[in-house]
């Protein structure tokens, strides 16, 4: 076994998004429409609209109409919900996406509550998750954790009894990674704050996914020899010339390359592939809403 891979997310992202743009290609040949995807900023947070200008680029790159809704900071509630009832009802929308965080006067959880489950395209509404936990495999699945399993299905193949630590117990990450590798028949262990002896816990992984938010804090020394990290942190540090930061993971990438079999770099690992899982949740939501069966390949 070669040690020390770096896993390439990004040449990994774009060939799904390639393979989006195909099933894309077929849907409107079918329909004689693109799929739709709305995507709501509220505010001027300038990390989240930089988000939102990469994705509406995304998803026009694919071939699909992407429709974006700016509202100020002020808005109310009651204001933000009419506009999701708004799309619901749009029949050219089959993706919804909320951007979050919302300003602090307005609740993330009934905004996302009351997003239609078939256009919920970041799989957060209560129906995809119970779906999710169920292995229903009509769910839509959270963006990121779908995405990591990609990367590791594409490394590993069959993960069938590998044991599976995932660090982390967030809807968004922690969660949703864990019922996914569960749905592969991994034996999982969620670690959190909580968790006793990270150390060993971690050491005993085939398979380790780091969804924490702290630099570095996952060792190399931890991983098992052999073993593959899916590093899903974000964390924008100091960098070694003044005044300027850097972006790293959760895992120590230094210490860990040279004991693991694979490893997703921090940028350029898992970070690509959200945006392309929430391309394919589009067309899978759109295809799922004109009766075509999941898209090829996907
Ligand atoms: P949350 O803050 O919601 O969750 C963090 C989790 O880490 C919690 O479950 C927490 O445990 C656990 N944790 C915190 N400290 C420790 C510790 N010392 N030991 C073990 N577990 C700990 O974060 P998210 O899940 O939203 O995101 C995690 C990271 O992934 C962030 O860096 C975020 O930026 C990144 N991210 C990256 C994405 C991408 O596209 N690449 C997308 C989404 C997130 P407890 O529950 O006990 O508090």
């Amino acid at each position: 076994m070669t040690l020390g891979k770096t896993i390439d997310g990004k040449a990994f992202a774009e060939k799904l998004r390639g393979r989006v743009a195909v099933g894309v290609a077929d849907f409107v040949a079918k329909t004689g429409r693109k799929p739709g995807l709305a995507v709501v900023l509220v505010g001027e947070d300038p990390a989240s609209s930089v988000y939102v200008r990469s994705k509406g680029k995304a998803t026009v790159e694919v071939g699909m109409e992407s429709l974006e809704f700016k509202r100020p900071a002020t808005i109310s509630q009651e204001e933000l919900l009419e506009l999701v009832e708004e799309l619901n009802g749009d029949p050219s929308v089959d993706g919804i996406l909320v951007q979050l965080p919302l300003p602090k006067h307005l609740d993330d959880a009934e905004v996302i509550a009351r997003i239609n489950p078939a256009k919920d395209v970041d799989g957060f509404h209560v129906v995809n998750a119970g779906k999710l936990a169920v292995g229903d495999p009509t769910a839509l699945v959270p963006c990121t954790p779908m995405g990591c399993l990609m990367l590791l299905k594409d490394e590993l193949g069959d993960l069938s009894g590998k044991e599976a630590v995932v660090i982390g117990r967030s809807n968004i990450v922690g969660k949703p990674m864990a019922a996914l590798l569960l749905g592969e028949s991994c034996t999982v262990t969620i670690a959190h704050s909580r968790t006793h002896d990270l150390a060993g816990v971690v050491h005993r992984a085939d398979i380790v996914v780091a969804a924490v938010g702290r630099p570095e804090m996952v060792k190399g020394s931890w991983i098992k020899p052999g073993a593959t990290v899916i590093d899903v942190g974000i964390n924008r540090v100091p960098a070694d010339e003044e005044g300027k930061t850097k972006i790293v993971g959760d895992v120590d990438t230094a210490g860990a390359i040279s004991h693991c079999a694979g490893i997703t770099p921090v940028p350029g690992g898992v970070g690509p592939m959200t945006i392309a899982v929430l391309l394919r949740n589009t067309l899978v939501a759109a295809s799922a809403r004109e009766g075509l069966p999941m898209p090829e390949g996907l």
